[in-house]
């Protein structure tokens, strides 16, 4: 017997891009997401990585296409269903935005603004959002500076915390752009892994940013390379081969022979019906 395979959690179809200035990041993309994938998007500085995770997040509105997610009711981007995407998508950042003279508890805690609201967030923390908080920090392991301010900590303990700010939302899914790129190599490691393992632990699908082509083979399920705004390579890790590294980070003067190398996006016909655009 054959089981049906489940729907996406997230397809991109046809998304283009372009930025006020006219600057066009973004051209014609289409992917699908399964759920609890760890997609890996691997390019060079101005690709459209970042233009990407936006546009999956709806910070950034695409000029052409659409972003479903599966499980939201309602129709295209919709004020409703993109709230409750957002508010549902975890994000990281390579950056962190740590209050630093906050603690790593006060911290996390933001997290669960979008949670309860403007009002709420206005009150007094609940009981159950400072154990749900203290839960994910302690998961990063970082339970023992749970109390100490943000700017005490090492860069890589000020990423446990963007994860752990991150996760206290429960995401289904989780975006993180370039979150080890300002650690050293073995710190960088160390984190991806925690990442990584709680992902998997949990079923949660990521879809995450690296500049980090090793680390990039050691934890994705999938690699997405993206190059001046287009999908080129869209595969397993064992795939991504030395030459197919070679044409993703080649000089634009060589872009034609790269292009002429790409892999197709997989094909975005049979679309679930319960897709709904977020
Ligand atoms: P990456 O994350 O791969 O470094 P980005 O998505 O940040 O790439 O940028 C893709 C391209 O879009 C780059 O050429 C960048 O300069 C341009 N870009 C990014 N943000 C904006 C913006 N707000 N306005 C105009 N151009 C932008």
């Amino acid at each position: 017997m054959t089981l049906p395979t489940p729907a996406p959690l997230l397809t991109l179809r046809n998304v283009s891009v372009a930025y006020p200035d006219g600057h066009q990041a973004l051209h014609n993309t289409s992917m699908q997401v399964k759920q609890g994938e760890f997609l890996v998007l691997l390019g060079a500085s101005g690709a459209g990585k970042s233009t990407l995770l936006r546009s999956i997040n709806g910070l950034v509105r695409p000029s052409r296409g659409e972003v479903l997610a599966s499980d939201l009711p309602g129709t295209a981007l919709s004020s409703r269903n993109l709230r409750e995407h957002r508010r549902r998508c975890g994000m990281v950042f390579q950056q962190h935005h740590l209050i630093g003279r906050l603690s790593v508890l006060a911290n996390v805690l933001i997290g669960r603004v979008a949670s309860r609201g403007l009002l709420g967030s206005l009150l007094p923390w609940r009981r159950e959002d400072k154990l749900a908080a203290l839960a994910v920090i302690e998961r990063v392991g970082l339970l023992d500076k749970a109390l100490a301010r943000a700017d005490t900590l090492s860069g890589g303990q000020q990423q446990r915390v963007g994860i752990a700010r991150a996760l206290v939302q429960r995401p289904r899914l989780l975006l993180a752009d370039e979150p080890v790129a300002s650690l050293d190599p073995a710190t960088a490691d160390t984190v991806l892994a925690l990442l990584h393992d709680i992902c998997k632990k949990d079923g949660l699908t990521a879809i995450v940013s690296l500049h980090q082509v090793a680390l990039a083979h050691r934890y994705a399920d999938r690699i997405i390379g993206l190059r001046q705004g287009r999908v080129v390579f869209d595969g397993e890790p064992a795939d991504f081969s030395a030459a197919a590294e070679a044409q993703l980070y080649a000089p634009p003067s060589t872009s034609s022979a790269a292009l002429d190398n790409v892999r197709p996006t997989p094909s975005l016909t049979n679309q679930p019906k319960e897709l709904q655009p977020c």
